[in-house]
């Protein structure tokens, strides 16, 4: 029943569709979160990668592998990339990004611990199926003012968590033109920018909503499968 069909675009709020690549994610991008996980703010940023596949869109069910994980919500900007990059100056990378979203990066918290503890990839605790929501994408010459821009995150109308992306350690630019040192961007491309403090549990049931400011919302449910 829970079986999540890959979609290959992004819907944009002005009607129309960004197709989506690489997922490129950034932690400990805000040192409230470093803080709260008992980590040291890093000298550079921290990078994995989530496939494509691992995209959800508003509406749909974020779906547990398996029972019994600590499943976790951490909501983040999310720049949308429409130009090939690579080695890209500041200037270039802030015109590369085309829109901006709302994501959360859907985490295995246990896992992802015990991976840390072995200094083994964090790949099944954060890139597994559904682990990657991502509401429409505001085209950027709608965002006024992006280091102003409130988000946050509701889990069955609770708020959990709240942020400003004028608290990032580095700036969305400062990211995508680091990234394009290492690797080669493409249009299609999203950057999920890390997270603010908050981070916390989500159970079978819960109806999750976050947002950014008041340009757009992602509604998402969750689905833990019952034990066998
Ligand atoms: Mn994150």
């Amino acid at each position: 029943m829970y079986h999540p069909i890959p979609q290959s675009v992004i819907e944009t709020t002005d009607g129309g569709t960004f197709p989506i690549g690489t997922i490129y994610c950034i932690g400990r991008n805000y040192a409230d979160h470093a803080r709260e996980m008992n980590a040291t703010v890093p000298d550079e940023p921290i990078v994995f990668i989530k496939p494509p596949s691992a995209y959800l869109p508003d509406g749909g069910t974020i779906v547990a592998p398996a029972p019994g994980h600590t499943l976790h919500h951490e909501v983040e900007i999310v720049a949308a990339i429409g130009e090939r990059l690579h080695r890209a100056t500041l200037d270039d990378a802030r015109k590369a990004i085309v829109g901006y979203a709302v994501g959360i990066d859907v985490t295995l918290r246990d896992v992802q611990q015990r991976a840390k503890e072995r200094g083994l990839p964090w790949a099944t605790a954060k890139a597994f199926a559904t682990s990657a929501p991502i509401s429409r994408i505001v085209p950027a010459p709608m965002v006024e003012s992006l280091d102003r821009l409130a988000f946050g995150l509701a889990v069955n109308g609770v708020v959990r968590q709240t942020g400003f992306a004028g608290d990032m350690i580095w700036s969305v630019p400062e990211l995508v033109a680091y990234l394009s040192r290492w690797f080669i961007l493409q249009p299609g491309d999203v950057v999920f920018t890390g997270t603010p403090d908050g981070v916390g549990p989500l159970a079978d049931g819960d109806r999750v909503r976050a947002w950014l400011g008041e340009y757009v919302a992602l509604d998402v449910a969750v689905h833990v499968p019952p034990a066998r």
